[in-house]
């Protein structure tokens, strides 16, 4: 059995420690915990353990999980850190309160009007496809300058970037790659890392990591669609 509690207590030492031994750490680390494929229960017992960051990559299940706990529990901070289709813009902005996964034009219009609309401006990530894999989202860093030039014209509150490694090459490269398009572009989040990389992530200057199964155990997919 593995108690969340305890999982979070010794991240939490391991991301302070990393923190404190990085050369190129710019602040306080916000540990999010991805809950995705985890019941509400298990996000409760991660709050009552004073966790109050948390990540979902799905915003179908995102909603279900974490639309009523918000009620329950208003100062859970819940960030998007999956894919986002331009139909579901509306739900995302009203539910979530960062979304990392900025990567194209067409989905910084549709935020920006939701914005708007809902007098709702959340900060957000752009993804960068570091490893330019034709399957995985995020900008080609060739694009990124153009990109974020268009939400600094419409308005965006763009305020960091995002990062998910190709899982067969060395993440540092990738992790010191963010970190310096990051500096050139004056922005000052940086989400990198996640439970099998999260303290090299650190090391390298990484603001947010995204932990998953170091915190709630290993994830079954067994009952999804
Ligand atoms: C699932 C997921 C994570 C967490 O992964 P773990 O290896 O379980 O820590 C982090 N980032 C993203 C984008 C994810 O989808």
């Amino acid at each position: 059995m593995v108690s969340i509690k305890e999982n979070l207590n010794n991240i939490g030492k391991q991301v302070k420690a990393a923190q404190e031994a990085s050369l190129m750490n710019k602040g306080p680390v916000t540990l999010v915990a991805v809950s995705k494929t985890n019941p509400a229960e298990a996000v409760l017992e991660a709050y009552e353990a004073g966790q109050r960051v948390f990540g979902e990559n799905r915003v179908q299940e995102a909603l279900a999980k974490f639309k009523p706990l918000k009620v329950e529990k208003p100062d859970i901070v819940l960030h998007l850190i999956g894919p986002l289709q331009t139909n579901k813009c509306s739900e995302a902005v009203a539910l979530f309160d960062v979304i990392q996964t900025i990567d194209r034009i067409k989905l910084v219009d549709s935020l920006v009007k939701e914005m708007s609309k809902q007098d709702r401006f959340i900060p957000c990530y752009i993804q960068v496809n570091t490893g330019e894999e034709s399957q995985k989202a995020g900008v080609m860093p060739a694009d990124l300058k153009a990109l974020l030039d268009h939400c600094r014209t419409v308005k965006l509150p763009v305020i960091g970037l995002m990062c998910i490694p190709p899982v067969d090459e060395e993440a540092a490269l990738h992790f010191s790659f963010l970190y310096k398009l990051a500096e050139e572009y004056g922005l000052s989040r940086l989400s990198m890392g996640m439970t099998g990389d999260f303290e090299t992530a650190i090391r390298f200057g990484a603001t947010d990591v995204r932990v998953g199964s170091g915190i709630f155990g290993e994830r079954d997919y067994s009952e999804q669609a």
